[in-house]
């Protein structure tokens, strides 16, 4: 496994974190992003989706996935959150919203995600092996997320765009933690997991210094460590722009 982009993740001691504060302060009207736009893998290595730029099944419906749509699986490994518990609830959160609150349909439809008929861990490994994105639900991936607090993305198995030009991934794996999707009193909390680790998924990446911050799934108050405040916990028209430029080769 390569990369991991990690929410909410400080990638600093405290003390470090204070020294990118004043860095930031100094430099940090040369970063404003243009456009407002949330910001994406850029060069060779590109930690999307390898499916993202086609879309070659029919859109939000019909008979069944194409080779360039999405399709996704969900598991538990904690007994105290069961995959037929959850799965509902994230398939709900990416697919079944309010059409401006989804990422399902986003870069005209070349983000189609389906959801596949059985728990990841019930397929053969050849079966599983056709399924892009994989949701996991674990009381702790602090092995594989770097620490105990966090929720993060791997990407797996890098391969050449047809471009020639950057290199994105044909499978990434959402790591969640059972806490993280425990409602607390309320939804959006587990949603704002949910959207931001398939942000990752689509390409876009987490704020990088203190302040970087905008109205974005990516740059909500999971990083109010950064200063973020901002609530929204699904994708913004920053968000769907962006993955849209991913989808078009141009980010
Ligand atoms: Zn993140
Ligand atoms: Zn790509």
């Amino acid at each position: 496994m390569t990369g991991t982009s990690l929410a909410p993740r400080p990638r600093a001691s405290r003390w470090l974190l204070a020294g990118w504060m004043a860095t930031a302060a100094f430099v940090g009207f040369r970063f404003v992003p243009a456009a407002n736009a949330s910001h994406t893998h850029t060069g060779w290595d590109q930690k999307h989706i390898a499916t993202i730029h086609g879309n070659d099944g029919p859109a939000g419906g019909g008979s069944g996935p194409g080779s360039l749509d999405e399709e996704y699986c969900i598991m538990s490994e904690t007994s105290a959150m069961p995959a037929s518990t959850i799965a509902p609830f994230i398939q709900e959160t990416l697919a079944a919203l309010s059409f401006d609150t989804i990422w399902d349909g986003s870069a005209d439809w070349r983000v189609d995600l389906w959801r596949t008929q059985k728990y990841c861990n019930e397929y053969s490994t050849a079966d599983r092996n056709r399924i892009e994105i994989e949701y996991r639900v674990r009381e702790t991936w602090a092995s594989v997320c770097g620490g105990d607090i966090y929720a993060c993305v791997t990407s797996v198995s890098p391969v050449t765009d047809s471009s020639g030009a950057h290199q994105h991934y044909k499978y990434m794996n959402v790591h969640l933690k059972r806490e993280q999707m425990a409602a607390l009193g309320s939804t959006t909390r587990a949603r704002k997991f949910i959207n931001h680790e398939t942000g990752h998924v689509l390409g876009l990446r987490d704020p990088e210094y203190y302040g970087h911050c905008m109205h974005s799934v990516m740059h909500n108050n999971l990083y109010s460590s950064l200063g973020c405040t901002d609530p929204v916990w699904h994708p913004t028209p920053s968000d769907f722009a962006s993955v849209r430029s991913i989808a078009n080769r141009t980010n």
